[in-house]
């Protein structure tokens, strides 16, 4: 039997430069381009360019993209880390500067919550840097009852520099 076929909405975002890759958006860029080479990559949205959250004091470049696969969340997850590891993203200080972090926003198969991993991504409603991009590809999608554009809209509402 065919294994199930998933679809992930996958938040990207950099705040520091990268010897090969170069500056922000363009590692947001190259990462885009290796999610199409790993995954069916659907869609990805553009780049958006925000200030830095936290004490790290750079600007952040972010992006969405829709990927399907077969991979189960955690399975999911450990691919992503390791793509982040090839961008040369060192763990560290949560707040610090980072090549590439890639996480799960959305999946397709709803709620996820483990110690390792929650799907909706426990930051997504309250970050316009992840929502705003997966707003320009995945509208529609909803979290229970609320659409991703139902979020956007509130979180504009209450801070509109995000
Ligand atoms: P980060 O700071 O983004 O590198 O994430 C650190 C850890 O957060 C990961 O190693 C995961 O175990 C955990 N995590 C929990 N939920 C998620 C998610 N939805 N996507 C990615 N990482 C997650």
């Amino acid at each position: 039997m065919a294994a199930a076929t998933h679809l992930y909405a996958i938040a990207i975002g950099s705040n520091r430069s990268h010897a090969r890759h170069g500056r922000p958006p363009q590692i947001v860029e190259a990462a885009i381009a290796r999610l199409d080479q790993e995954f069916g990559l659907f869609d990805a949205s553009p780049i958006v360019l925000s200030a830095a959250h936290g004490p790290a004091g750079r600007d952040f470049a972010n992006a969405a993209a829709l990927v399907e696969s077969d991979l189960n969340p955690m399975e999911m997850l450990a691919r992503l880390k390791a793509i982040e590891r090839e961008f040369g993203r060192r763990s560290g200080r949560r707040w610090g500067p980072r090549v590439l972090d890639l996480d799960i926003a959305l999946w397709s198969g709803g709620k996820v919550r483990s110690r390792r991993l929650t799907i909706p991504h426990v930051e997504l409603a309250r970050r316009s840097f992840v929502l705003q991009p997966l707003l320009a590809i995945a509208p529609d999608w909803r979290i229970g009852s609320t659409a991703v554009r139902h979020l956007a809209a509130r979180l504009a509402r209450r801070a509109p520099r995000g």
